[in-house]
């Protein structure tokens, strides 16, 4: 038989992962806070528990994913004991402290803990372009990785229980800052009778696409410091370059608040000597200022 599975929370993730296990033919128990949500899991086979301490008290594997690290305290906590000799898998977003406080707190439960990163939107959940990234217990990944495989290919990313929600934070980061420009895009080309499908399939997404080639040569620069000549686009040109952004912002009634810290930072570049570097000034530029 298939390792038996508990899934606590039904919001809109919950309900894929549970679906997920079920679909790879994982015994699965669910528990959520208001009772009878998402109904076609149990024409699916799911089991029901009443109580947190139910769900757990059925599997071994027990996977929680609720909508923030105070919720997911408030609901254990109750239940602690019967958390003794299974493995808790923490899918809930959260920082790496808070990783960090749960593996303790589970380690103190007598229980293996592994926090993890989702990497996907529910509809990918089960689907290929999905990934999730764990960290914490070795024993507890080696073990039930086979099974959590049902979800998303599974990466590992070391024992520190913190560094999954480190590197989750890290690529959600890249995305906001991402969609934060594409925002400003599609509202500074809806200001003319511009269709903002046609320049996102045609224009954006391809230019962006493009763009990601550069990544790695800004990550070279960071690791192993920039190669002589390197600089083809260097910063002083690009902080010339973005006060346009701003302005025709401006002249368009586009509001230009995603992008000025940018320009700020280009800027502080420039006056600290590194008009002739390449982007990998800026992330040291930034460490400088968290330190
Ligand atoms: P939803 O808002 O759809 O669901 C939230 C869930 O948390 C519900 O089951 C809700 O229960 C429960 N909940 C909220 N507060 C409490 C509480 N105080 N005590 C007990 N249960 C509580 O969120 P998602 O399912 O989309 O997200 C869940 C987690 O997955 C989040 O941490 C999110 O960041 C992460 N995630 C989500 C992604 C997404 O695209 N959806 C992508 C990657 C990660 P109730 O039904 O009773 O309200």
């Amino acid at each position: 038989m298939k390792t038996p599975i508990t899934v606590l929370g039904l919001g809109a993730m919950g309900t894929a992962l549970a679906r997920a296990f079920l679909a790879a033919g994982h015994p699965t128990t669910v528990w959520n806070r208001t009772p009878g949500r998402s109904p076609e899991l149990d024409d699916l086979g799911a089991g029901r528990a009443k109580t947190v301490a139910d769900a757990i008290a059925v599997s071994p594997l027990v996977v929680v994913c609720l909508l923030d690290d105070a919720s997911v305290r408030t609901t254990l906590e109750p239940a602690a004991t019967e958390l003794s000799g299974r493995t808790l898998v923490n899918l809930t977003n959260g920082t790496p402290l808070q990783a960090r406080r749960a593996a303790e707190w589970a380690a103190q439960q007598g229980a293996e803990y592994l926090d993890g990163g989702i990497m996907a939107v529910p509809s990918m959940i089960g689907g290929p372009a999905a990934f999730v990234l764990y960290s914490g217990s070795p024993v507890a990944f080696e073990r039930y990785q086979t099974d959590l495989a049902a979800l998303a290919r599974p990466q590992y990313v070391g024992s520190d229980a913190g560094l999954a929600a480190l590197h989750d934070l890290a690529l959600l980061s890249a995305m906001y800052g991402m969609f934060g420009g594409a925002e400003h895009a599609l509202a500074l080309i809806s200001t003319e009778k511009i269709s903002p499908t046609a320049f996102t399939g045609e224009l954006l997404v391809p230019w962006l696409t493009a763009m990601m080639a550069s990544l790695p040569g800004i990550a070279n620069d960071l690791e192993y410091g920039a190669a002589p000549g390197a600089a083809g686009s260097n910063l002083a040109m690009q902080a010339a370059g973005f006060v346009n952004l701003i302005d025709a912002s401006e002249e368009h009634g586009v509001d230009p608040l995603l992008l000025t810290p940018i320009r700020d930072l280009l800027d502080r570049a420039v006056a600290a000597g590194h008009g002739d570097e390449d982007l990998g000034a800026m992330v040291r530029l930034l460490l400088k200022t968290a330190g």
